[in-house]
């Protein structure tokens, strides 16, 4: 027979890998843009465009964000929204990439 106290904690790790693999599973489902993702790396993309690469990328201004992107299809105001080049992904719109072009 388990000792209680062993019981108690395996059921506490049970439930703890239940809630990181159910916050996994959304993260998945929202398909954010990870600043790891190979596409990602190869345009400089951030989550924050002021932590792009200005050594890297000396036309990148401040000012400049996904939010304002010709390719960004987010409402105005919305936290995150569309790319045209990360597809069924979702960007943040104070983010950049080096594809970044002024909104029309
Ligand atoms: S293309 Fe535009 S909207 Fe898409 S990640 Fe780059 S800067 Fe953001």
């Amino acid at each position: 027979m388990t000792h209680p106290s062993r019981r108690t904690f395996m059921m506490c790790i049970a439930g703890a890998s239940a809630a990181l693999g159910a916050s996994q599973v959304l993260a998945q489902a929202a398909g954010a843009v990870s600043e790891t993702d190979p596409q990602a790396v190869a345009l400089g993309f951030k989550t924050d465009t002021t932590k792009a690469d200005t050594a890297k990328y000396p036309k990148h201004e401040a000012s400049q964000m996904c939010g304002g992107c010709q390719l960004y299809q987010g409402k105005a105001g919305d936290a995150t929204g569309p790319c045209q080049l990360f597809a069924g992904k979702l960007v943040p719109s104070k983010g950049w990439c080096s594809a970044w072009v002024k909104k029309a």
